[in-house]
């Protein structure tokens, strides 16, 4: 076989030769580029900064970011205090190529139920019925005008879900209640609906809107959008600083 190859490589002219190894090695960097690529995509510093959080709780305070008011020139509140750990677009599950997180992971620092999450922007409050740790509130999406937008907040709720962590305002079943930028929401928690915990955070996301109205489903990051111009600090896996994050200067 790899004679038979050989003496068929031989007959060839010499530019029938010389175009043969041009493409072999244009295949052998084509596929080395793809898989640096590859390789590139799922390395991102977050897993080690939100270890980092998690065993050595003295150390803690260096890595928090605390937001009074929207950033310069943003229209987004940070709605919680803390380690912005897992940032959008990263790895959802660590080092994994193609499932991504669809929003902004804040890991604060205190006991479940006591670290507060508030509105990151005015808009109409909706809490479904079977919502024991989350609620979303539309917008009017400042960036874009016409726009509809929805921000997502959850895991609101004690580790074993007996204890929600919402407001008591925002009972389930509510939906499209006003509320003003700042408003608590509730507080965070380490509930996680039976997956595994990695601990007390609240999950962001800024979710799209269906044409018909409603919010498209959060859990698929093509439906999200990058909450970097909105809360103006670089929050996505491209432009990490390799310190904490704090607005765009
Ligand atoms: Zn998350």
């Amino acid at each position: 076989m790899l004679n038979r190859a050989r003496s068929r490589f031989r007959r060839l002219p010499r530019w029938g030769q010389a175009l043969v190894v041009l493409l072999g090695l244009g295949g052998t960097v084509g596929l080395g580029t793809l898989a640096v690529f590859l390789y590139s995509q799922t390395q991102s510093n977050s897993g080690a900064v939100i270890r980092r959080w998690f065993t050595d709780p003295a150390g803690r305070r260096a890595l928090i970011t605390t937001l009074r008011e929207p950033c310069p020139g943003a229209p987004f509140l940070l709605p919680t205090d803390g380690l912005i750990g897992l940032l959008w677009r990263d790895p959802a599950v660590p080092y994994h190529i193609f499932r991504r997180h669809t929003g902004l992971d804040i890991f604060g620092d205190g006991a479940p139920g006591t670290v507060p999450v508030v509105a990151a922007y005015a808009g109409y409050l909706t809490r479904l019925d079977g919502w024991l740790s989350s609620v979303i509130i539309r917008h009017d999406d400042p960036l874009r005008p016409g726009h509809t937008i929805w921000t997502y907040y959850t895991h609101m709720a004690s580790r074993d879900g007996r204890t929600s962590y919402i407001a008591d305002a925002f009972p389930p079943g509510t939906s499209e209640v006003w509320v003003e930028q700042g408003t608590l929401l509730g507080y965070q928690g380490d509930y996680s609906g039976g997956a595994l915990s990695v601990g007390m955070h609240l999950h962001f996301s800024i979710v799209e809107s269906e044409p018909g109205g409603s919010f498209k489903n959060e859990s698929h990051l093509a439906n999200t959008l990058d909450p970097s111009p909105y809360l103006g600090m670089p929050l996505n896996i491209n432009s990490r600083p390799a310190r904490p994050i704090t607005c765009r200067s």
